[in-house]
């Protein structure tokens, strides 16, 4: 089979190799990926960015896929072949004596992996995945949107889970990347009023996109005005909420500044060096700063529901490469040429 496969610890060191097929475990099943999606962290891993050491030298990137089960191992008989399912990215086997298993933040123990980072991953025609970490595909989902599921729910824990966002509040997310776009779709889906800020980098593929389904959009950074006195213009007391998916350290630093006394800061970027964070701007308005991380199985269920509510356009958001082009993928999404790459991992016969 055809996998887009890390061969060194160095910059751009993947390549599309041969490799045979492999055999599912005992509690695995084999996948045949339908599609898989190329993600910011698998940018970072791909240039070997610092904060990323734990990424294996030789591994199969690709954790947002979805794919029809070919082969079922010895253990994993709640599952047959032709089941559609989608894969669970960040991984920690349940132990009940773990309390972030207990208290359904899986994705918070240090117990936890990345498959497609530290085990083989999904940007290949097969994979093998533990069934605890499968999810079935709701039916009138279609594949290539179910690969989706992974980043929305990232989005869908921040929104749903931890910025306190309801039916008419006032938001704004700084970020237009794909989490970014996500974020203000699931927090539109909520009855939420949303801005979208972005560079003017972002203007001609990212917030050309958010615009076409149906987002104000703002630009800032050098020679523009300010976000906050843009965002008064709409929110004229400050927004109730701001979600910080771009991962600029000034868009986080200065969030204080759009956002109203009482109201909340939520980040779910990673950044790539320490942030000076004036706090007694912060406290003044008592502002709550807030941090999201990943997502865990509740997230993806109610990714799912929001996929089959048609309310993701995934025509607008995403553009198809085949798994042979994935290397094009990689360099196209670091240029911005394109908002989400989804790859088709079919490559039939
Ligand atoms: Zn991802």
């Amino acid at each position: 089979m055809k996998a887009f496969r890390r061969f060194a610890r160095e910059e751009r060191a993947a390549r599309l190799v041969d490799l045979p097929i492999p055999e599912p475990a005992e509690s695995e099943v084999l996948l045949k990926v339908s599609h898989c999606g190329i993600c910011g962290s698998d940018l970072h891993a791909w240039l070997n960015h610092k904060g990323y050491e734990s990424v294996l030298p030789e591994v199969t990137f690709g954790h947002e896929l979805s794919g029809t089960v070919e082969k079922v191992g010895g253990k994993a008989n709640e599952w047959k072949v032709g089941d559609q399912a989608v894969m669970i990215a960040l991984q920690t086997p349940h132990d009940r004596d773990d309390r972030y298993c207990r208290d359904n933040l899986p994705q918070l123990s240090s117990r936890r992996r990345v498959q497609g980072l530290h085990l083989d991953g999904g940007m290949a025609e097969y994979v093998c995945v533990d069934v605890e970490f499968l999810i079935p595909v709701p039916d009138g989902l279609p594949l290539r949107l179910a690969a989706l599921t992974e980043p929305l729910s990232v989005a869908e824990h921040c929104i749903g889970n931890r910025a306190d966002i309801e039916d008419g509040s006032n938001v704004v997310v700084s970020g237009p990347g794909i989490i970014g776009l996500l974020c203000a779709i699931s927090a539109r889906s909520r009855g939420a009023n949303v801005l979208l800020s972005g560079t003017e980098r972002d203007e001609p593929t990212r917030l050309r996109a958010a615009r076409k389904i149906g987002f104000e959009t703002l630009i800032v950074g050098p020679g523009k005005v300010n976000l906050d006195e843009q965002v008064l213009h709409y929110f004229p007391q400050g927004a109730d909420a701001l979600v910080e998916a771009s991962g600029a350290v000034p868009a986080l630093s200065e969030s204080w500044k759009s956002v109203r006394p009482d109201g909340i800061v939520t980040a779910v970027a990673l950044y790539s060096r320490a942030i000076d964070i004036d706090l007694t701007q912060f406290l003044r308005k008592q502002i709550d700063l807030r941090t999201s991380y990943a997502s865990s199985k509740d997230d993806y269920l109610r990714a799912f529901d929001l996929l089959l509510s048609q309310k993701v356009d995934s025509g607008v958001l995403t553009e198809e490469y085949s798994l042979k082009d994935t290397e094009q993928g990689f360099i196209d999404s670091e240029q911005l040429k394109v908002t989400k790459v989804l790859l088709d991992c079919s490559l039939g016969e």
